[in-house]
């Protein structure tokens, strides 16, 4: 029983299991496991279509895929890179160790994504690129910001983790800025086991990518860049190929699941959800809620440990903010981003996967309510 009841904030997608064996199979004839082999040209190229892209790469993860399109375009060492500390440590992680210097603006209220006023404002001479990030997949303002970028010259890099399968105005989230990284990691909505991709818009980085990510080897007597090794294998890039097949029933049945969720928390005082705004076909990655203590009568780290208390996992996602990590508060003061501060004290993600029940979704609801002062 209480196994039964213990739920975590996530669970991975698997196909059925014969299915994943039908798909392996032909590696046991071929024995070629990984370095571009034909499960992982398989995927590529149902990506593409799937996107509606002309280029996509894939890597071993998505923070290697966001390293190596930062490499790939050849960014000025010590440029200022402008992005949000409202974000998963990946983001600011890959600047930092791609010898850029985050810069972070602070992020919209409706949304938590990158607000463009709080960019333009923190454009110097020395700023190169913008890294905003679809939070839990909600886009951003793709537009504002690529305006912005074209008046200064900056390349924009998307890190769109969260957002595999979202569309805008009926035009794939992955075709705007001039590169969008995927993370296919086992807790996002389409998984690889571990996995990502990087889409980008100038076809002659494809080449450029691939030698990135093993060694920098461009031929078999030369080697051009210190690259490091981040190939997708056959394994994982065959789980990709199944788990795709299920995608859209895999959505359909997040979207019941969050729907359930804002109706049940909806008109509650102090208590805000984050439907999509209309134009977006959205993915359900994620069911972030914020909870105002003065409003709702509980903090947010009261409801979650009211939740803990029942073994149902939620995160604090995310808490603390970047800009207040260890390794970067004494650089930052997140009192400069006030809005994403106050997003990273107030929010909660509930459990939310294909099969999480109804029943549990209420659940989950009434113990929420009940934290109610
Ligand atoms: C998951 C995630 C990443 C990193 O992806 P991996 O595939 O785990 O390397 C980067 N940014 C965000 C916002 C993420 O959620």
């Amino acid at each position: 029983m209480s196994e039964n009841q213990r739920i975590l904030v996530t669970r991975s997608s698997m196909p059925p299991l014969q299915e994943y064996i039908d798909e392996i199979s032909s590696l046991w004839d071929s024995h070629w496991l990984t370095n571009m082999g034909v499960e992982h040209q398989k995927l590529e190229a149902s990506l593409k279509e799937r996107l509606g892209v002309e280029n996509i790469a894939l890597f071993t993860n998505g923070h290697n895929a966001l390293e190596c399109i930062l490499e790939a375009l050849d960014l000025p060492e010590q440029g200022e890179v402008i992005t949000t500390p409202f974000t998963f440590a990946s983001t600011t992680h890959a600047i930092v160790r791609k010898n850029l210097v985050p810069v972070f603006a602070d992020v919209k209220i409706e949304d938590f994504t990158l607000d463009p006023q709080s960019i333009e404002s923190l454009i110097t001479p020395r700023t190169v690129a913008i890294v905003p990030v679809h939070v839990y997949g909600l886009p951003c303002d793709v537009e504002a910001i690529q305006q912005i970028a074209d008046r200064y010259g900056l390349k924009v890099i998307y890190d769109a983790a969260h957002a595999f399968n979202v569309k805008l105005g009926g035009r794939n989230i992955a075709t705007f800025g001039d590169a969008s990284m995927f993370s296919f990691h086992a807790t996002k909505v389409f998984n690889t086991i571990e996995g990502g991709a990087v889409c980008f818009k100038d076809s002659s980085l494809y080449p450029v990518l691939n030698h990135w990510k093993n060694f920098g080897i461009v031929g078999p007597e030369r080697v051009v860049y210190s690259g490091g090794n981040a190939k997708m294998n056959e394994f994982c890039a065959a789980m990709g190929v199944c788990n795709l097949r299920h995608l859209d029933d895999e959505i359909a049945k997040r979207k019941m699941v969050s729907e359930r969720y804002w109706t049940n928390l909806s008109g509650l005082p102090g208590v805000r959800t984050f439907q999509p705004s209309a134009g977006v076909e959205y993915n359900y990655a994620y069911l972030p809620v914020t909870f105002d203590p003065d409003l709702f009568g509980a903090s947010r780290d009261e409801v979650f440990e009211a939740l803990a208390k029942n073994d149902i996992g939620a995160r604090k996602y995310f808490y603390p903010l970047v800009s207040d990590y260890e390794r970067y508060r004494s650089v930052y003061a997140s009192e400069r981003t006030p809005v994403a501060q106050r997003a990273a004290n107030t929010v909660l993600t509930l459990p939310l996967y294909a099969d999480l029940t109804i029943e549990n979704v209420d659940r989950i609801c009434s113990i929420v309510k009940s934290c109610a002062r």
